[in-house]
């Protein structure tokens, strides 16, 4: 019999890493599956749900105003468990598959195990070694591991993290990350190349030439002190290059977004702040640019497909398998160090380079062990 599938999904990596398993059960014709938003990142997904032609079957609400990590993961854990509840008659599921490291997941997973239904973690297994960087990610993968029953790690190094925490290597596949499936998606359909810019600011403002932009996103809690040292470097770097566009989507967190749009970098003639991109419009992006700036994990993991290289503004990477190969940095948010390195940080991806965190079929795997 078909196993019922339950994909619970609160952000926009979650929904971009996890389009390929959908996509991939729709191909094969399998259609006992439903998807849940959370409503972790409501208005930062409307436009994904569209891009990638999914719609939740459920919708829940657990953002507040002025809600405390603590206050969210009890509101998370509380609407996942009412939904189960009420669904139980209509859709009892047989697993339950989340992916990442937000509060979504941990919640997801804590409440698979309270119903006794097997959690399916997708890309488990990464750490930082450090609870506090990110944070609160590190900790969130962590307890998801607990009661995950299949660990889909992206790498040799995450299932090695995951061996380390006794999780039994029976459990644990190394698929590769979905978010290159995702990618390959719409490289291989030309997607990427065809598109023209949905965003306003890059259709009429932007002239692309073979590297011509430089890609700069920040987001991370920890870095939102140091906004500062960023913004300077930026301006910096953008008068120092005046044949470079600098393209800065802005995280719709408050904190980032009161920092750059009151900034003296709206003002300047080669960059170009704007809010968080579409999809194919940051793909787009990343395939012009000369180098990305960015504490992201996606961006860290998409880059190396277009042999970009990634000064990563952190001090450590649960995601270290494009920096051992040399082409990605870890420079935290320092001004002096941002500028140094992107003055100097020029990779050389050879010919035959293949991207570090997967092959593109991680989604088909997946699929043909849960199914
Ligand atoms: N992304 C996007 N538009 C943007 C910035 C990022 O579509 O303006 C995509 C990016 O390509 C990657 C994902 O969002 O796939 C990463 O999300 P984010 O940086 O918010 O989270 P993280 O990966 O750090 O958890």
């Amino acid at each position: 019999m078909e196993k019922k599938i339950l994909f619970i999904i609160g952000t926009r990596p979650e929904l971009i890493k996890l389009f390929p398993l959908i996509n991939q059960l729709r191909v094969n014709g399998y259609s006992n599956y439903k998807v849940v938003s959370t409503g972790q990142h409501k208005d930062l997904l409307e436009s994904y749900w569209r891009v990638f032609n999914i719609q939740p079957d459920y919708q829940l609400d657990i953002i507040k105003a002025d809600q405390n990590l603590t206050q969210l993961t009890a509101r998370a854990i509380i609407a996942i468990d009412s939904l189960i509840g009420k669904i139980k008659d209509s859709f009892s599921p047989d697993v339950i598959i989340s992916q990442g490291d937000t509060t979504t997941v941990m919640a997801s997973s804590m409440v698979s195990f309270y119903h006794n239904i097997p959690f399916a973690h997708i890309e488990a297994g990464l750490r930082s070694f450090n609870l506090q960087h990110p944070f609160p990610e590190e900790f969130n993968r962590k307890v998801a591991s607990i009661s995950t029953k299949y660990h889909f790690a992206p790498t040799e190094i995450s299932k090695d993290n995951l061996l380390m925490e006794n999780v039994p290597m029976e459990n644990i596949h190394v698929v590769g990350n979905t978010v290159i499936d995702t990618l390959n998606y719409f490289i291989s359909s030309n997607t990427i190349d065809n598109y023209v810019f949905s965003n306003k600011q890059l259709k009429t403002n932007l002239t692309l030439e073979t590297n011509n932009l430089v890609l700069i996103t920040c987001h991370r809690r920890e870095n939102h002190k140091d906004l500062n040292q960023l913004i300077e470097a930026i301006n910096e770097l953008s008068q120092k290059n005046p044949d470079l566009v600098f393209i800065w989507p802005v995280h719709p967190n408050p904190n980032v977004k009161v920092a750059v749009k009151s900034s003296s970098l709206l003002k300047k003639n080669n960059i170009i702040i704007t809010e968080p991109l579409e999809y194919l419009d940051l793909l787009k992006v990343l395939k012009h640019a000369k180098i990305a700036i960015s504490d992201s994990g996606g961006i860290q993991e998409e880059a190396p497909s277009f042999k970009v290289p990634v000064l990563i503004l952190r001090e450590t990477t649960e995601r270290p398998e494009a920096v051992n190969i040399g082409v990605s940095m870890l420079i935290g948010m320092d001004k002096e160090k941002i500028i140094t390195n992107f003055n100097t940080f020029r990779p050389k991806f050879p010919n035959d380079f293949t991207n570090p965190y997967g092959n593109g079929k991680a989604a088909e795997s997946i699929v043909n062990i849960i199914c």
